[in-house]
């Protein structure tokens, strides 16, 4: 049943062109990127899903005042297996980012390029190809009337690029009844050109504004101010002693620990003769799962709190990002497993589970207890100029999907 699916996939090199041609054509980028939302696409999504011959398509519309229409549409489409009580899930973004600087172009973002293997517009990879890998499969299934071992779920999510609040944020946890303990999901939207990377936990992500308020004075005369720059930089050289308290080390993630890292320092006084009486710091931090990031906070308040005492300053925090990591899916768990298998049989390579240093949108489903992991083959040109995608890598990806669905 395989052989046949995969003889299908091989020849579904025109189907993945047109499908790449229309979806370029639609962008569908948010509102906090300047545009209306994925509406108009999805609708395109919709319909061609029906047309496949999926017995149902259901349309889940996350409110957002923001886009005209006032909604945010994923959809969801499923074929039922042999074993109904299990679905393999493939989830994948309808959204993209703004083309950027057209000049940088070599051709118009929203037309199709073909050149050969590479397909050439905004959106191929991030996360076409993830759409058309997942619905090739579908249209496998369907055309030669083959029914897998266990459901097959096509998640077709708005709202990636930005934050996910009206995509799969929303279908997890408003639309609970779609998942069941033993679904198995897969996020084609990270990955490496050598299909070896499985990403299977990540970091919490922490972005803190540090505000250090002292006391502006000539600088000739430094008793009569109190000077911010100084109590900053000693606030920044003590940060490097995080790593003593939150040591925790995993080589599943590169680097295999914590990162703290002081990172954009805004600007303080335009003139060399003035002590500085306000600077403003930031620090990126990269947390292994396991610590809350509360105490990783208050730490760096201990270190603000001698340094208040030692420079008379004041220091202020603001949180500017702070994602607490979902505890990672476990390497023994059945879509990992089953991933390496799939993996290494379709590419004839060896995969490498991984963490990752940010958040992806497999969290949303690692927080609401399900079990996925994150893969695909990319060439990692997502969010820049002239973005690509190779249509075999798009057919060698169905066909690990297409395996995921079969026990044998
Ligand atoms: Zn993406």
């Amino acid at each position: 049943m395989l052989a046949a699916i995969n003889r299908h996939l091989e020849s579904s090199a025109q189907t993945i062109i047109d499908l790449q041609r229309s979806l370029v054509a639609i962008p569908a980028l948010g509102p906090l990127n300047g545009g209306p939302g994925e509406k108009e696409k999805t609708e395109f999504l919709k319909s061609y899903l029906k047309d496949m011959g999926f017995p149902d398509v259901l349309e889940l519309r996350a409110p957002d005042p923001a886009v005209p229409c006032g909604y945010r549409p994923s959809l969801v489409a499923v074929i039922p297996g042999q074993n109904t009580a299990k679905t393999f899930w493939v989830i994948s973004h309808t959204d993209i980012v703004p083309p950027g600087d057209l000049a940088l172009w070599d051709s118009d973002p929203y037309t199709l390029k073909v050149d050969g293997d590479i397909l050439i517009g905004r959106g191929v990879e991030d996360n076409h190809q993830g759409v058309v890998s997942s619905l090739v499969v579908a249209k496998a299934l369907l055309d030669l009337k083959i029914t897998p071992d266990m459901n097959y779920g096509v998640l077709l999510v708005a709202d990636e690029e930005t934050g996910s609040k009206y995509g799969l944020d929303y279908v997890v946890k408003q639309h609970p009844e779609l998942f069941g303990p033993d679904d198995l999901f897969l996020v084609p939207d990270f990955g490496e050109p050598t299909s070896t990377m499985i990403e299977i936990a990540e970091k919490s992500m922490f972005w803190l504004k540090v505000i250090v308020e002292g006391k502006q004075c000539h600088a000739s005369t430094p008793k009569a101010g109190i000077n911010s720059l100084l109590a900053a930089a000693a606030l920044i050289v003590k940060i490097p002693k995080l790593h003593e308290r939150f040591d925790r080390q995993d080589p599943l993630f590169d680097p295999p620990h914590s990162t703290f890292e002081p990172t954009k320092k805004e600007a303080n006084v335009e003139n060399i003769n003035t002590i500085p009486g306000r600077d403003v710091f930031y620090l990126d931090c990269r947390v292994m799962p396991g610590y809350d990031l509360d105490a990783v906070l208050n730490a760096i308040k201990e270190f603000g709190d001698e340094v208040e005492r030692e420079h008379g300053v004041s220091i202020r925090y603001e949180y500017v990002q702070r994602e607490q990591a979902a505890d990672p899916t476990p390497a023994d768990s059945e879509i990992v497993t089953r991933l390496v298998d799939r993996v290494r049989r379709v590419f004839g390579n060896e995969p490498k589970l991984q963490g990752i240093g940010g958040g992806t949108v497999a969290a949303y489903l690692r927080r609401a207890g399900h079990k996925a992991a994150v893969w695909s083959t990319l060439m990692h040109n997502a969010h820049q100029p002239n973005e690509r995608s190779s249509i075999s890598c798009s057919i060698k990806d169905a066909k690990v999907m297409a395996a995921m669905l079969f026990d044998a």
